[in-house]
């Protein structure tokens, strides 16, 4: 039996690392001292939490570059989009949330407009431990995000990082510990499926999935199984609309980096390019010449590069057949389509010009340096283009018109549409985090995403205690009907709409 995870750098394939695989049958113990040390974390006030996070902050900064070295060596992106995309997004959404989270979570009051003898008010207590699932593109600021924000709500957390990035994971949670946090506040179990699935069934308060639509589905099952409430953050195929009166410069930049970012392993990537007949001649051409300028490098030794390599031989074996079916189908190669010839698990930025709808390229998640692009006719085809897919987690729109953009987003069934840029929502903890249709359930990030690591539970009490006494408890009286029958005339009947008419 595998007692061990061999972490390989996929720019090299050199040894990186071990971690021991937490043994299924442990699992339960590991969370059942979560719960106990969330008993006196649940009681601290929020002000208190949040004054961990600032110290987590703190160390962030001081082992940024641990963090760094870290991710090149398991991830391999270049360490510009580390800080970026990893640290620089933590340490906002550390900030953000540490200043906001005594507001976000403080009472909300209720006026009912029947009850008007009654006070209602919400508040929001801890669910109890925080199981966590995470997959390996952003192996720090996903999962960290969500220690963060579920710690910030007084629970204590169980992660099960991606096997691919173990150690990322214990760096982290190490930071965490600096700061003073009670270790069994914060655990990691190891492994692969199997553990992830034993953390479902540990005994856990709440789980919030990050990885693919086809893990998402069993997690989501698992935990309806259990009534255990369960945010999922899935794949996404955001399409980029390019249209007519774009800015040629700035969207095919935009559209490169959104595309190539992190090797194209992003849910947030540009995988369909949808450009408008009128300035395709102009824009593709363009975007291939900032794609053929990108560099290939590795992080552990090139200072200076652009695009790391896959995660694995897996991802890239899924990116080729990918690009293989579209050249079949008919695409053209415009820069790159295939394996680069180097060591590790590269796969040259590639440009696909005429693809079809009929391409698995243009309907499955790529997760890979690879733009596909179709010619559109009008923006009416582009929009239904863009909401042909089962998945809906972003959406991209580029034009100098930004009053119509925005009309146009809200017509993309996506859970957020950017115009004009690419990608940058993430960073912004404020914002809601979501997919719609196959990209998941539920919101990360956001004052939503943290009042859903809380119970919401609701106290109704009494301004005038008698009321509802004289007013509908038994005994029921022969007048009682007649009673309640004027109330409802009086509350709904067509006087009222005029009456307030009347008031304006
Ligand atoms: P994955 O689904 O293969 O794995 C994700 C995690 O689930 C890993 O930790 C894995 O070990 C665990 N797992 C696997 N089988 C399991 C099971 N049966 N029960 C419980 N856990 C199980 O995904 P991945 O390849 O690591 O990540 C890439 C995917 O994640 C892409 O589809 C990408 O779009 C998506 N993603 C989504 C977001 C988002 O915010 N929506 C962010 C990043 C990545």
């Amino acid at each position: 039996m595998q007692t061990h995870i061999d972490v390989h750098c996929p720019a090299n394939g050199e040894l990186v690392g071990s971690v021991s695989i937490t043994p299924v049958a442990e699992v339960r113990g590991v969370v059942e001292r979560a719960r106990a040390a969330q008993q006196a974390w649940g009681k601290k006030s929020v002000a208190e939490r949040a004054e961990l996070l600032r110290r987590v902050r703190v160390c962030v900064l001081a082992r940024q570059a641990e963090i760094l070295d870290c991710l090149a060596q398991q991830n391999g992106k270049p360490r510009t989009e580390a800080l970026m995309h990893e640290v620089f997004s933590h340490l906002e959404l550390l900030t953000y949330f540490s200043d906001e989270a005594e507001h976000i979570l403080e009472p909300s009051p209720i006026t009912s407009r029947l009850l008007v003898h009654r006070q209602s008010y919400v508040h929001y207590r801890p669910r109890g431990v925080v199981g966590l699932i995470s997959p390996w593109n952003f192996p720090f600021a996903i999962p960290f995000g969500a220690v963060a924000m579920a710690l910030l709500a007084g629970n204590a957390v169980v992660l099960k990082p991606s096997e691919f990035t173990p150690l990322v994971a214990d760096l982290g949670r190490a930071i965490y510990l600096d700061a003073g946090l009670d270790p069994d506040l914060l655990q990691i179990v190891h492994g692969y499926g199997d553990v992830g699935a034993a953390l479902i069934d540990a005994g856990i308060d709440m789980m919030e999935f990050t990885g693919s639509v086809a893990t998402g589905r069993k997690v989501a099952a698992m935990c309806g199984e259990r009534l255990i409430p369960c945010v999922t953050e899935l794949g996404g195929k955001a399409p980029a609309l390019v249209l007519a009166d774009a800015n040629v410069e700035h969207a095919a930049q935009a559209v490169t980096w959104g595309g190539l970012a992190n090797a194209g392993q992003v849910c947030a990537s540009v995988e369909r390019l949808l450009v408008h007949d009128a300035i395709y001649d102009a824009f593709v051409p363009k975007l291939v010449e900032k794609v053929k300028a990108l560099r290939l490098g590795d992080a552990m030794k090139d200072a200076e590069f652009d695009v790391g390599p896959l995660v694995n031989e897996r991802q890239r074996e899924i990116v080729e057949r990918l690009v293989n079916d579209a050249v079949a189908k008919g695409a053209v190669v415009a820069c790159g389509g295939r394996r680069a010839e180097r060591p590790g698990f590269f796969f040259e930025p590639t440009v696909l010009t005429g693809c079809t709808e009929d391409m698995a390229i243009f309907t499955s998640e790529t997760f890979g340096p690879v733009i596909p692009v179709m010619r559109m006719k009008d923006e009416e085809s582009m929009i239904t283009e863009a909401n042909r897919s089962h998945l809906g987690l972003l959406a991209y729109v580029f034009t100098r018109r930004r009053e119509h953009g925005r009309q146009l987003a809200e017509r993309i069934r996506a859970g957020t549409v950017m115009v004009n840029d690419v990608l940058a929502t993430h960073a912004m903890a404020e914002t809601p985090w979501a997919g719609v249709k196959n990209s998941g359930i539920g919101v990360a990030h956001s004052a939503d995403g943290l009042r859903h690591m809380c119970e919401a539970r609701h106290v109704n009490h009494d301004l005038v205690p008698w009321f509802s006494r004289e007013l509908w408890w038994y005994p029921y009286r022969a007048g009682s009907i007649a009673h309640l029958q004027r109330a409802m005339g009086g509350l709904y009947g067509r006087g009222v709409d005029r009456l307030k008419r009347l008031i304006g």
